[in-house]
């Protein structure tokens, strides 16, 4: 099963164009938090693009080199073909490279028009909430004027179940890898990645299936040095073969990618646009959604401890201001409570990763 999940995170071009053959109608999403619910409660496939491991060359006439390699890459893909047919980009503001996307995209890959999905900086509040509906709102009217598929609330209440299953079973996953340290951190991450390029129903019935399999295999906790991640993303095969190499257990993770996707869930009675506002209202500890209190250092502590993680490793995205913000004040927080900790520099232009070996080698020898 980990082989078919791996197959599947490796070759999302195969997928999106399965996806086209099968007739379906394909909608891109952006990082960090797209209205996933909503495309699918229309019928559409939502596919994440969360850029490639590549060089970038077309990107670069729209792009000075001191802007996240997630952007440009993403850019890039748009702009050699490589999302020929898809229906729309959803594009949210969650940060300003992120705005800087959709502006650069509707003249760069005119083809495929761009949503975009507009959030406010307060969104707990009430007028914050009914700011994010209207926002809603938008992306749907964009939708069903370029797919010609109409938006139904109640078939948005059964996404909204959907997708909360799919939520339970990847903190399940999540959960089940920290006591069973034979998957390792490429395999833990393909579970993850595979889920943006699937059918949701399919990806949490293959992951329902995985986490059995687990939970009938005997506890397996060797002497390997148990680590939780965070950041914007760890997806490259280098760096996380690095990671194994040095016998690093990922028990848990703070990855914009990866778990916090699936942390809180949609209330599924009553209006169902006011449920995914107050979904996204929810959400805390993430470098792209407003807390001026910085909860997400308090988070990793908690984490920490619940998990009985020896330390923590910062997979920091080179030019992404957001978490440059947080990296201080977690650095600070994690020193302070005598936890290991140790940052690595990352992004998707990076070929060689002998810098981050000799991070996490070291790293490795000081946790002993
Ligand atoms: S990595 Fe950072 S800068 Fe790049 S899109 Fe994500 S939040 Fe924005």
């Amino acid at each position: 099963m980990l082989k078919q999940f791996e197959e599947i995170a490796t070759s999302p071009k195969e997928q999106f164009d399965k996806f086209l053959l099968e007739g379906k109608k394909v909608v891109l999403c952006a990082p960090v938090y797209t209205p996933n619910e909503i495309i699918h409660s229309m019928g559409l496939i939502p596919f994440g693009t969360w850029g490639a491991d590549m060089g970038i060359s077309n990107a670069k006439q729209y792009y000075p080199a001191f802007i996240c390699s997630i952007i440009q890459s993403i850019l890039e893909l748009g702009m050699k073909g490589s999302f020929d047919g898809a229906s729309a980009i959803v594009i949210p503001s969650l940060c300003d490279s992120l705005k800087s996307l959709g502006e650069n995209w509707k003249y760069a890959v005119d083809k495929i028009p761009f949503i975009p999905m507009v959030y406010p900086q307060n969104r707990k509040e009430d007028f914050g909430i009914d700011f994010t509906v209207s926002r809603y709102k938008r992306v749907i009217e964009d939708l069903e004027r370029i797919t010609n598929v109409q938006f139904c609330e109640s078939s948005l209440i059964s996404s909204l179940e959907m997708y909360n299953r799919h939520n339970k079973v990847m903190r399940e996953f999540s959960d089940a890898v920290s006591r069973y340290s034979s998957i390792t951190a490429e395999e833990r991450s393909y579970v993850f990645k595979s889920s943006y390029f699937m059918d949701v129903e399919e990806h949490t019935s293959m992951v329902e299936e995985l986490i059995e399999l687990i939970n009938e295999a005997p506890t397996v906790l060797d002497s390997k040095t148990r680590i939780i991640l965070t950041g914007i993303l760890a997806d490259n095969a280098n760096l996380l073969g690095i990671m194994d190499e040095n016998k690093f257990h990922i028990v848990s993770d703070d990855l914009a990618h990866e778990s916090r996707q699936y942390r809180v869930d949609s209330e599924t009675e009553g209006n169902a646009l006011l449920n995914l506002a107050s979904k996204f209202a929810r959400m805390d500890n993430c470098s792209v959604l407003f807390d001026p209190k910085k909860g997400r250092a308090d988070y990793l502590l908690d984490q920490v401890k619940t998990n009985d993680a020896n330390g923590v490793i910062f997979c920091m995205t080179k030019f992404c201001d957001p978490e440059e913000f947080d990296i201080v004040i977690i650095k600070n927080t994690l020193d302070n409570a005598g936890i290991p900790n140790v940052t690595i520099e990352i992004d998707r232009q990076m070929e060689n990763y002998e810098q981050a070996r000799t991070i996490l080698q070291t790293f490795k020898e000081v946790l002993g």
